[in-house]
């Protein structure tokens, strides 16, 4: 029995969807004494309940045991020992988990699969498609900062995921990046995929930065989103003028020190593009990892379970709604729904 919420259910009533969540492991996060590390579709819903969320779009987790990372450099080899090709075992535990083990949740999730756009993307798009036809799935999602391979491939290597992408009308999630030595994840490396790719509809996680430049280019273009996933973390980062943030000059001006109050001015500065997802269970960020020089990364932000669904209650309903419902529609379902 495979309940996944339809379309028809979504349009009937306006919901709170958060757009960003993961459920599933990272042995490498854990190998790191890093956190988060896991969580279970069981306790996904067990949050949503007490925070008042309707459905969530559900990713896995980052990595894929198809990598090996060592702790002590930035180099990332790959394996077949548990999967044969980047996420097999993580999309396939993820809609068993979704759809076999917890059917009585499976009707508030919206599951995407993980994709690398750089490595045996024939693989992928096959068993992707093979178990799109068992279970509903919604939309690709890739973080490809954490596996070292590059948005700029997708339209040349990652051609069959893209061709699955359309054969499928589904949306696809980035995880964004503007630290200098990140070549993997560049906002401006989505923009304009999204730009070549007017069909396809995009999301740019973590507001983009806070890049305004980007902020912007996103509004103008129709398939285009930018969902606020960690959005308090990213913030205080803000603050603390991090190279994971825009530099001073080009970043949305706003008060940081307020994560309320900026986001209140995205949603009103770009009504029809900001989406809410709060990166579940990735509201804090206890990690360790490299950038593209070798630099070891490490950071501890902290930020409660609930508190990014708390800044929802500070806003209007009419912007609640907005980004956590109409816009989302669009981004799911296109201008159909
Ligand atoms: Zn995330």
């Amino acid at each position: 029995m495979n309940r996944a919420p339809s379309k028809n259910i979504l349009r009937k009533k306006k919901a709170v969807v958060d757009a960003h969540t993961h459920v599933g492991i990272s042995p490498r996060f854990y190998s790191q004494y890093g956190y988060p590390y896991a969580l279970s579709f069981e306790d996904l819903n067990l949050r949503m309940k007490v925070l008042g969320i309707d459905y969530s779009v559900v990713f896995p987790f980052v990595d894929s045991r198809y990598y090996e990372y060592d702790n002590d450099s930035a180099e990332i080899t790959t394996t077949t020992k548990h999967c044969n090709f980047p996420y097999e075992l993580e999309n396939k535990n993820l809609l068993n988990e979704i759809y076999n083990i917890f059917p009585k949740y499976s009707h508030k999730a919206l599951p995407f699969l993980m994709f690398d756009p750089s490595r045996e993307t024939e693989k992928q798009a096959d068993f992707m498609e093979g178990l799109m036809e068992k279970y509903p799935v919604f939309g690709l999602k890739t973080a490809s900062t954490y596996i070292q391979s590059f948005i700029s491939d997708l339209e040349i290597k990652g051609k069959p995921i893209l061709d699955l992408v359309r054969k499928k009308e589904l949306p696809i999630t980035f995880h964004s990046s503007v630290h200098p030595k990140d070549p993997w994840a560049g906002v401006n490396d989505i923009l304009t995929f999204a730009k070549h790719n007017p069909d396809i509809r995009v999301c740019i996680a973590h507001s983009a930065r806070f890049l305004k430049p980007a902020l912007q280019e996103a509004d103008k273009l129709e398939n285009c989103f930018v969902d606020l996933s960690a959005f308090i973390i990213h913030c205080r980062l803000a603050v603390q003028n991090s190279k994971n943030i825009a530099v001073p000059g080009l970043r949305f001006d706003a008060d940081y020190e307020d994560p309320l109050s900026v986001m209140f001015k995205l949603a009103k500065t770009y009504p029809d593009t900001i989406i809410w997802g709060s990166d579940t269970p990735f509201n804090y960020w206890i990690q360790k990892y490299h950038t593209a020089d070798g630099k070891l990364i490490e950071d501890r932000l902290d930020c409660r379970y609930d508190e990014e669904s708390q800044l929802l209650k500070g806003l209007s309903s009419e912007i609640r709604t907005k980004i956590t419902y109409t816009n989302t529609m669009r981004f799911l379902f296109g201008s159909k729904i």
